[in-house]
C-alpha cells in the first residue's frame, strides 16, 4: 500500500513527512499527518489540527541533495536512487514476488524526485 504522505511527495514533488517542521501562513508548524490527499499540520501553540492542501501557503524546508538523484519508478513508484546514466538503480519490490528485481530498474523514471520548498499559492508578501 502506498502511504499517503508517500502520494502527496509524489504527487506535489514536495518533501512532506511525518513530523517535519513546516510553515503555513508564516506561522511554524508540525505536520502530524495526511488524509485524502491533505495534509494535517499542528500550528505551534494551538490546540487543535489543521489540514491544509500541500501547495497552499506551505513553506517546506530545505532537503540537502541527495548524493545520488532520486527518481519515482514508474514501475512501483516509489522513491528510488537513480544510477549515473539518469536510469533507475535496481532495487527490489514488494508486488508480487518480494524477492524480484523491480521491472522498473534500469528505465528511466517515471519523474525525478524533487523537493519544492515553496509550492503553489503563498500569501503575497509586500516588498
Ligand atoms: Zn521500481
Amino acid at each position: 500500500m502506498t502511504s499517503t504522505m508517500e502520494w502527496i511527495r509524489r504527487t506535489y514533488d514536495v518533501p512532506a513527512r511525518h513530523g517535519m517542521r513546516i510553515e503555513y501562513d508564516g506561522k511554524p508548524a508540525t505536520i502530524v499527518g495526511a488524509g485524502g490527499g491533505y495534509l494535517r499540520f499542528r500550528i505551534d501553540g494551538e490546540k487543535r489540527r489543521t489540514v491544509g492542501h500541500p501547495c497552499y501557503r506551505i513553506v517546506y524546508p530545505a532537503v540537502p541533495e541527495p548524493a545520488r538523484p532520486r527518481g519515482w519508478c514508474q514501475c512501483c513508484l516509489k522513491d528510488r536512487a537513480m544510477t549515473k546514466d539518469c536510469v533507475m538503480g535496481n532495487h527490489r519490490w514488494y508486488g508480487r514476488n518480494w524477492s524480484e528485481q523491480c521491472p522498473g530498474s534500469g528505465k528511466f523514471p517515471w519523474k525525478p524526485v524533487r523537493n519544492l520548498t515553496h509550492p503553489g499559492e503563498q500569501r503575497q508578501v509586500a516588498a
